[in-house]
């Protein structure tokens, strides 16, 4: 089983930060890996591998040229979030079904395609906010908190959690 995230639309000069984010909450949120489309940007996936070379696992990272191709191939299922979606909480349960999942993620203008090509079109509240929350609440639903004890193998550094202070192994 497999959960992989595609951010569409990157753009270096003004989406560097947020993709980035969309890249650590998809790791620290159990998923698996993460593909991107729009301009290639190579500091961005060394951002990404950086963290997850310090801090243990296995994510992956890589640029997509067609991600229409991507979601038409892809061999398991696609959900697109977005605003105008059905509610997360009357397909969620449809959606952990599914063994290989590719949950699509869009930038500042989502192209319509996307809406027919996504087996599922699912909305985090019908109000708008990011991507990087939207995807923050879709993998704690469907992992049902458990991603919040997931462990990270051959991680260099550790957070021993404190109630003040920082304490890092
Ligand atoms: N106006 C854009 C559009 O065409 O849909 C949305 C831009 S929004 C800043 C960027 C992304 O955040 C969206 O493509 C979607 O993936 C996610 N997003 C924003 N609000 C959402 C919501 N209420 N539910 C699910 N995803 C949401």
């Amino acid at each position: 089983m497999a959960i992989t995230v595609l951010r569409l639309g990157h753009r270096p000069a003004r989406d560097k930060r947020i993709s980035t984010h969309v890249g650590l909450v998809a790791r620290a949120f159990g998923a698996d890996n993460l593909f991107y489309s729009g301009l290639k940007d190579s500091s961005l996936e060394d951002s990404i591998h950086g963290v997850a070379r310090q801090w243990g696992g296995s994510f992956g990272v890589a640029h997509v040229r067609d991600w229409r191709a991507l979601i038409r191939d892809w061999k398991g299922k696609s959900v697109h979030l977005t605003m105008y979606g059905m509610p997360l909480q009357k397909r969620m349960g449809q959606i952990r079904k599914v063994s290989d999942l590719l949950i699509v993620v869009g930038g500042e203008k989502v192209p319509p395609d996307v809406y027919r090509m996504a087996d599922w079109n699912v909305s985090i509240t019908s109000q708008p906010h990011s991507e990087v929350a939207g995807l923050a609440v879709f993998l704690h639903e469907y992992f049902q908190g458990r991603e919040l004890e997931k462990k990270y193998m051959g991680a260099r550094k550790r957070v021993i959690p404190q109630a003040r202070g920082k304490r890092l192994v």
